[in-house]
């Protein structure tokens, strides 16, 4: 039986579009999974449009209808992967590990620092190492899976602008890392 994860868009550089306003959240959900076709062949993801916004613009607002999702959604899936702007994407990550606490399944927070479509992008590693830790049984509870790091939705913090590595974990370990789509 594959495993069943949803995935849920809220916008970001992630799925972002080159405007002449600079880049802005355009990509649906569906569409950034179309350039991981092997991946549906191993899991089942479902997709869901939570909203479509950069980061800067989240509200406790989108915290609580995540986390409705979280609990509408809990039983029907695996595992929970959602995408996310970078610049809070630790603040949603903190919000939704105490409004979701003792979680027995994963809910994992990405997204990547150049936009999908470019032709150099952390967009499909990012995404592809979420679904790993987001279908893997020893994972559990909100984590945010960046650049191939495993970090506690608690502890993460963005760090870089522009380079890859963006998130660090503070005062506490990374939980793991992610090598060639396999969970350490
Ligand atoms: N401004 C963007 C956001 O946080 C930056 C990013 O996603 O990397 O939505």
């Amino acid at each position: 039986m594959k495993k069943k994860i949803l995935m849920m868009a809220t916008g970001g550089t992630i799925a972002s579009r080159p405007t002449e306003h600079g880049l802005a959240p355009a990509v649906h959900a569906e569409e950034l999974l179309e350039g991981l076709t092997d991946l549906r062949e191993t899991y089942q993801i479902d997709t869901l449009e939570v909203c479509s916004i950069d980061s800067t613009n989240m509200t406790w607002k989108h915290w609580l209808k995540l986390a409705e999702c979280l609990e509408h959604h809990y039983q029907n899936y695996d595992g929970f992967v959602i995408c996310h702007g970078t610049d809070t994407m630790a603040y949603t990550a903190a919000a939704l590990s105490y409004l979701a606490q003792n979680l027995g399944k994963p809910v994992v927070l990405t997204g990547s620092q150049r936009p999908f479509g470019q032709q150099i992008t952390d967009a499909g590693r990012n995404l592809r190492d979420a679904v790993c830790v987001a279908a893997d049984p020893r994972c559990r509870g909100v984590q945010i899976v960046f650049n191939g790091q495993i970090i506690a939705g608690t502890r993460a913090k963005k760090v870089k602008s522009f380079s890859f590595d963006a998130f660090t974990s503070i005062n506490f370990p990374l939980l793991g890392l992610v090598q060639n789509e396999r969970v350490i």
